[in-house]
């Protein structure tokens, strides 16, 4: 018998050993390290250990078998090709320990730099490069201050005060002032608070730092503001991180070195050219941190040439080999190009459509990649209003927009603030000097972003833009004082509570509120703009990707309106149809009143009369909406809500009888109603007389809609227009309800429609579990399904909307029952489980029948891909989501791997 050697799990992988395709074992910054390895580009050598094994330690709690000693070889390997060994007293090799998950979490998580050096290698280090201890010091006070802060939870404003002191006694703000000895003292400085918070003294042995910071990585995973970061952006919560062991590069070896960030294009107009920043003889944490103020990247051509023509070179290489911008961290030691980070760079919706269609101009992608490389959310942020132009406030400061919208709110100081208002109702601007990650829940709340620091690629910048969030940074003309809580600008004084409004597509900054317009892609959907005739790059690519998700999709796209006006603006926006009227309106207003006389008829005459008087008031709105939908299908949903919901309430009934007994007045009628609402009463009205009970308990009423609703039809088509009315029966669970509704109705429109040639369609709402089950009967007595899939999550879940949302979704949330509400997004699981059954039994039973969709999901992007799948024939939304549904119905019919662009 052969013994069979147990292959060992492999946890870490070479930078040569990976790819860009690797990201979930190597996460996204090892696996484009690996890419650029394999590219030929200059990357400092190092190693990734894989998500796996953060995993397997996130859920045992300690490292998984076989992690140590696969560290230990392939960091033996890279001592070899460094000629270094880690820590060495004489020589030492240092190494950064960074974080890096499946999807970017800019600042999210942590990264150690300059592991290995200690009491002894600072001198090594020093002595290596040219007897340089304004380096070597500088390193290691940063090691200390960043490894404290990081493995050891020690508070990093302690080390910022420590620095700020040194500064002071220096009589400077520049750190780069500080001289060796100074930053010997700072590091002293440093140890005591090091042990001060941990009650031991700073690891002086390279290999336990290196162990700790790789823990601190993996535990970095499930940091608050982590675990916040992925809820907000829908990441899944398992994933883990990989963390990357890179050799260190130094930027901070004096004014021939330093460190930047750059982007293949304007990632937030996509407009060509070169944008980044850098700042000289520093270390990559500073430039994100705004220690100081970086300069433009083109600067760089002066103080380095060669190394600004290699970066150039490599960019163009990057975006050609990545088809798509690219963001890029280096740092150039001594005149030396170092690749540090790579990775397909996060931008704003404009700057989406933008490059998706110059990539299509260069020939770099086609037509159906560049409609996956934008999505519905992003077009719906493009729809947001914008600042009217024209307005005659100027702007008191103008910044980077960072992050485009038009925001305006009550000025705050701090995340709580933001937060605490919010939850009050208020729109808010958070105002800081610069952002940083424990703003994070600030940022959520808060309607726009405003800094007096930091440029394009500063944290505010890349978390606003991740989150699609209106943001202006480093407006410098603004003296923030936080805790004051105000900032002067101009000669003004802005406080707490004051309003401001902020522009992020021009950086300006107001005071007070500004007023706003359409953007110009609505002002292209209503048509007022033509695509073809106007110099405007975003609306230009805009109507090139729709035009192509239109040719390729096959859903149709109708819109939910009630009214004419509604009808209009949808069709504008590109819907075929209307796929939810609601006729709830039609019994308000100047109505109520025969509502009422419906309620408290005492006989058949008085319920005929009132029924009668609401005809002609009926069949006018259906006149106009069928007007409106010339040509198109309109589905008519016939009543649906509680009849008692159109009476006023109980306790104002029961205050007016007493007022008016008090008076002395007639009551009757107002006794009348009281009780009828009494009687009326339901314990849960959502489960109780509603939808097609309605109609089979309430004579008449059902008759007198189908009644106006063809009328209508007949009216319009002897107008010569075409009216394609599809009536829709509420709440049906049973067939035999559908076929009584069915029977009574058909006498009505044969005896309407005649011989004027309209044809009237009559089918149902699949919006109880029982209808879905019964699709197959359902199905002899319908001539189309429309899946009201609000109420049917409703009840697949046994809870009600309005009750839960406030209630108890937040911990469901948490807890991860849920991804997302199942409202906002469909719940393919459960209640699309229904939805499919419907749809194909429902179809096995008459082949044809017509199959869509009228909740709130068919706007949504991730539903219309689960309905594109299920096989529907259309979705239908309120009208300002019509575009999106078009663009995601493109969409999903291009979508080969069902992945959407994130
Ligand atoms: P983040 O994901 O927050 O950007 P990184 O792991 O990219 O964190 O590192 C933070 C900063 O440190 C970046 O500016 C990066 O370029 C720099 N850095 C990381 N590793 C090294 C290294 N080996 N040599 C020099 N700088 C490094
Ligand atoms: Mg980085
Ligand atoms: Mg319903």
């Amino acid at each position: 018998m052969a013994t069979q050697e147990t292959v060992e799990h492999k946890y870490v992988y070479d930078f040569a050993e990976g790819n860009k395709d690797l990201k979930d074992l190597l996460g996204g910054k090892g696996a484009n390290l690996a890419e650029m390895t394999n590219l030929g580009l200059p990357v400092p050598p190092g190693f990734t250990i894989t998500t796996e094994a953060c995993q397997a330690y996130l859920t045992t709690g300690r490292e998984p078998d076989g992690l140590a000693g696969q560290i230990e070889a392939h960091l033996e390997s890279l001592e070899r090709e460094m000629g270094r060994r880690l820590g060495d007293p004489g020589d030492p090799l240092l190494v950064s320990v960074r974080s890096g998950a499946k999807f970017s979490m800019p600042g999210m998580m942590e990264t150690v730099l300059n592991v290995g050096l200690n009491d002894r290698s600072v001198i090594g280090l020093s002595t290596q490069a040219g007897q340089n201890d304004r380096f070597a010091w500088d390193s290691y006070r940063r090691l200390i201050q960043m490894f404290g802060k990081t493995v050891c939870e020690v508070p990093g404003e302690e080390f910022e005060h420590a620095l700020d002191e040194a500064k002071h006694a220096k009589g400077t703000r520049n750190d780069l002032d500080l001289d060796a000895d100074d930053l010997r003292g700072l590091v002293d400085a440093y140890k005591k608070i090091f042990a001060k918070h941990t009650g031991r003294e700073f690891p002086q042995e390279p290999r336990e730092q290196l162990d700790l910071a790789i823990r601190a990585v993996f535990d970095s995973w499930n940091a608050e503001r982590a675990i916040l970061y992925r809820r907000q952006e829908r990441i899944p919560a398992d994933l883990g991180t990989a963390v990357n062991v890179v050799s260190m590069v130094f930027g901070n070896l004096g004014p021939d070195s330093g460190t930047g960030v750059a982007f293949t294009r304007d990632p937030g107009s996509g407009a060509q050219g070169i944008y980044g920043d850098y700042l000289a003889n520093a270390q990559g944490e500073d430039v994100v941190a705004g220690i100081r103020n970086t300069v433009p990247l083109q600067e760089l051509e002066q103080l380095d040439k060669r190394s600004y023509d290699e970066l150039l070179g490599i960019m163009a290489r990057l975006e050609e080999h990545y088809k798509d911008l690219c963001d890029i961290e280096f740092t150039i030691e001594r005149g030396k190009l170092w690749m540090l980070q790579t990775r397909v760079g996060k931008r704003t919706a404009a700057a989406a459509f933008v490059i998706a269609g110059q990539l299509v101009d260069e020939g770099l992608i086609d037509l159906d990649e560049a409609l996956h490389r934008v999505n519905g959310a992003q077009l719906a942020q493009l729809m947001f209003p914008r600042f009217q132009l024209d307005h005659d406030v100027p702007p008191v400061a103008k910044g980077i927009g960072a992050s485009p919208g038009a925001a305006s709110g009550k000025v705050v100081f701090t995340s709580a603030r933001a937060v605490e208002l919010a939850a009050e109702g208020e729109s808010v601007i958070l105002v800081r000097r610069e952002t940083n990650p424990d703003d994070l829940n600030g940022m959520i709340a808060a309607k726009g972003i405003l800094t007096s620091r930091g440029g394009k690629t500063s944290h505010a910048a890349v978390v606003a833009r991740g989150m699609g969030k209106t943001c202006v940074s480093g407006a410098d003309e603004l003296e923030v004082n936080v805790p004051a809580k105000k900032f002067t600008v101009g000669g003004h004084t802005v406080g707490e509570g004051d309003v401001v409004s902020i522009d992020g597509t021009t950086g300006k900054v107001y005071l007070g509120e500004v007023p706003v317009m359409p953007s110009e892609v609505v002002q292209y959907f209503e048509g007022s703009l033509d695509p073809e005739h106007i110099d405007n790059p975003l609306v230009r690519a805009v109507h090139r990707i729709m035009t192509h998700a239109d040719a390729a999709r096959r859903l149709r796209v109708r819109t939910n309106a009630d009214t004419g006006a509604d009808a209009a603006r949808a069709r504008r926006f590109g819907a075929e149809g209307i796929g939810l009227c609601r006729t709830e309106h039609m019994f308000l207003g100047d109505r109520r009143e025969l509502v009422e006389r419906l309620i408290l008829a005492s006989d058949a005459r008085e319920r005929e009369d009132a029924l009668a008087a609401l005809l002609p008031l009926q069949r006018a709105d259906f006149v106009e909406i069928f007007r409106e939908m010339d040509g198109l299908p309109v589905t008519v949903r016939l009543i649906d809500p509680p009849l008692h919901e159109f009476l006023p309430p109980l306790e104002q009934l029961a205050v007016n009888v007493a007022v008016a007994q008090e008076r002395g007045e007639d009551v009757a009628k107002e006794e009348a109603l009281l009780s009828a609402v009494r009687r009326m009463h339901e314990e849960n009205p959502m489960l109780g007389l509603r939808g097609v009970r309605l109609g089979l308990v309430i004579p008449g009423l059902f008759a007198m809609q189908v009644r106006a609703i063809a009328e209508a039809a007949v009216a319009v088509t002897r107008d010569g227009g075409t009216a394609c009315p599809e009536i829709m029966v509420p709440l049906v669970g049973a067939v035999q309800e559908l076929e009584t509704v069915r029977a009574e109705a058909e006498k009505i429109i044969a005896e309407v429609v005649g011989d004027s040639g309209v044809e009237v369609l009559i089918g149902t709402m699949i919006e109880v579990p029982r209808a879905a089950l019964t699709a197959g009967q359902i199905a002899e007595a319908a001539e189309f399904f429309s899946f009201g899939t609000n109420d049917l999550t409703q009840m697949a879940w046994g809870f009600s909307r309005d009750d839960v949302e406030g209630a108890f979704f937040w911990r469901y949330l948490e807890l991860g029952i849920f991804g997302i509400s199942p409202f906002e997004s469909i719940d393919a699981d459960g209640v699309g489980r229904l939805v499919r059954i419907a749809a194909e039994e429902g179809r096995a039973a008459r082949p044809g029948l017509k199959l869509g969709v009228c909740g709130e999901h068919g706007g949504d992007p991730d539903s219309v891909h689960f309905f594109h799948g299920v096989g529907l024939d259309y979705v239908s939304c309120s009208p300002f989501r019509v575009p999106v549904a078009r663009l995601e119905a493109g969409r999903a019919a291009v979508s080969t791997t069902g992945s959407d662009s994130r």
